[in-house]
């Protein structure tokens, strides 16, 4: 028997299947690497669309749960406007030592994220939506602070 033969025969084309989703591939499909990530030469047991899904619910789980500890609430908000949003809300490094930090982290949004679960919560951020955030590093204040200074003032007037 010539080896390539012998190769082909010993080849494992076992039906892999997606314990998740139940898609099934044979390692000689042609396609299989584009569904199934293969790690230690053992195939994934999730498909890949699956494991990302699960990758991103994972990675949107630790985000609530960090925007809930610096919103001190449940129901995370941003600290200057007030909206709950989640996709708009965004961490905030208090004392503007934000540039600082995002040169140590990244402007990524999931590397602030790995930062918490290494060195957990550290204090001096808080939570506010990117309108505000962006406000307060172009022109160092928000519009609403600009706002509710004025409210104060006419109250006080
Ligand atoms: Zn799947
Ligand atoms: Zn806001
Ligand atoms: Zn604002």
């Amino acid at each position: 028997m010539s080896d390539l033969l012998q190769k082909l025969l010993s080849f494992d084309n076992t039906l892999i299947e997606c314990t998740k989703c139940g898609r099934q591939a044979r390692p000689l499909d042609v396609d299989l690497s584009s569904y199934f990530h293969k790690s230690k030469g053992k195939w994934a047991s999730q498909c890949k669309e699956c494991a990302n899904k699960k990758k991103r619910a994972k990675a949107m789980a630790d985000r609530i749960m960090a925007l809930r500890h610096y919103s001190k609430s449940d129901i995370p908000f941003c600290g200057c406007c007030g909206t709950t949003e989640i996709s708009w809300l965004c961490f905030n490094h208090i004392n503007g030592d934000g540039a600082k930090h995002r040169k140590e982290l990244g402007e990524g949004g999931d590397r602030i994220l790995r930062f918490f679960k290494k060195n957990g919560y550290i204090d001096g951020i808080n939570v506010l939506c990117h309108n505000c955030n962006a406000s307060r590093s172009t022109r160092s204040e928000c519009p609403h602070e600009i706002q509710r200074r004025i409210k104060v003032a006419i109250h006080n007037a």
